[in-house]
């Protein structure tokens, strides 16, 4: 029994595990497999962006740009953040016409942003393809190592009292009418039964999909999908020091801390119904591969040391995640759909989500994410 139980141990979950842990309330969070084992963990780092980012989660990105600078304080452990600052590079005249209006735009939402001439982008990163003429700027965008961040996450709630189920899955709900009342569970291979005191938080990434379609007959919007990420042999000097964006090509660029170069960006894996786990498409790893070397050429020769499209993220179909209570479970917060950019706004979403289920009153901020939008 325990007054608030949280389903997921990825990013989400244990982010709303120490709000509410440091409220000194009583919560349990369960995780099927081990911490960080989902999405939120794996190779590399990931980006903390807010340029090109969605306008609905702006707000979220500038409360969020203040929570990463002391996040390790805050949760005693490390974060990994780095603030490189962020490049959106373009090459054709018209994705040119419109970055004017989308540097103002994300000025006004509090997300510092300029456009660079292409000598002014030279300057920051002298090995960007010819092809480029301009990018748009925005110095307060980096990364962070999400493996790290998660597991300090938890142990920061564990320290305030939460207590951490691993190989704890969840399988079933109870409800009283529009109440859920109960969950049931797999622990250490033994079934068992957690009586929910006030509230359930869902934040079990695809899980969540299966088990709303089930316990509440709720079809989401949402589909599942495995984006790829691949990191190429150190290079003895990086091309390139920021993180990097394109305007039309598909591709994520990020310098690691060991001279790897990391690339991303929306390429996708598939699943393997065999070995129960996502992998990766040749014809994929290739074409992230070349479109890296369009904007950085020097990458040409630098071969592919590892490849991944092995954790599965759910897509919303508008591109913005479903952060609500569903119809007939007025009691079980959920938290899914992030869409491929959940990480860099999860300080911020996951304290209000937390601020949600304490004060049963839905913050502003959260009110475009409404499940309503839908219907
Ligand atoms: C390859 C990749 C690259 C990404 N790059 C970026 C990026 O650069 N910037 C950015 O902002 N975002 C990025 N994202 C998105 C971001 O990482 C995710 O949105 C975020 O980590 C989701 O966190 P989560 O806690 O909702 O889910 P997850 O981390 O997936 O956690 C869900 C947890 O629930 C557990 N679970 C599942 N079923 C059950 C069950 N029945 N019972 C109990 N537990 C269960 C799972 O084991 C898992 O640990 C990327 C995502 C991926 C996959």
């Amino acid at each position: 029994m325990a007054d608030y139980v949280i389903v997921g141990g990825g990013i989400y979950g244990c982010t709303v595990a120490w709000h509410l842990a440091k409220q000194g309330l009583d919560v349990q969070l369960l995780e099927a497999k081990t911490i960080a084992s989902g999405a939120s963990g794996g190779l590399g780092e990931r980006g903390v962006r807010g340029n090109g980012r969605d306008l609905r989660e702006l707000p979220l990105m500038a409360m969020a740009y203040d929570q990463w600078t002391t996040l390790h304080d805050d949760i005693d452990g490390a974060t990994g953040y780095r603030r490189l600052g962020h490049l959106l590079l373009i090459e054709r005249e018209r994705d040119l016409a419109s970055a004017p209006a989308q540097v103002w735009m994300q000025n006004q939402q509090g997300i510092e942003t300029h456009l660079l001439s292409g000598d002014e982008l030279r300057e920051l990163e002298p090995h960007v393809s010819e092809d480029v003429i301009a990018a748009i700027y925005c110095p307060n965008d980096g990364v962070s190592d999400h493996t790290l961040t998660t597991q300090s996450m938890v142990n920061a709630a564990q320290q305030h009292g939460a207590v951490i189920q691993e190989n704890a899955r969840v399988t079933g709900l109870e409800h009283d009418g529009d109440r859920v009342t109960g969950l049931l569970a797999t622990i250490d291979g033994k079934d068992a039964h957690i009586s929910v005191g006030k509230q359930v938080v869902l934040t079990s990434n695809t899980h969540a999909l299966s088990f709303i379609k089930q316990y509440l007959d709720i079809e989401l919007p949402v589909f599942a999908m495995l984006p790829q990420v691949m990191a190429l042999e150190p290079m003895e000097e990086m091309p390139m020091t920021h993180l990097i964006g394109h305007a039309h090509r598909t591709l994520a660029i990020k310098p690691l801390l060991d001279n790897r170069v990391m690339i991303s960006g929306g390429w996708r894996g598939q699943w393997n119904s065999q070995t129960g786990e996502g992998e990766t498409l040749p014809d994929q790893v290739e074409g992230n591969r070349q479109q890296a070397i369009a904007a950085y050429p020097a990458l040409k020769d630098v071969p592919v040391d590892e490849a991944f499209a092995d954790r599965t993220e759910l897509i919303s179909i508008d591109g913005i995640p479903i952060i609500d209570y569903l119809p007939g479970a007025n009691n079980m917060l959920v938290g899914a759909g992030w869409s491929g950019h959940g990480w860099a706004i999860s300080p911020a979403v996951g304290k209000l989500m937390a601020e949600w289920v304490m004060t049963e009153q839905q913050p502003d901020l959260l009110k475009p994410f409404k499940y309503g939008r839908f219907t």
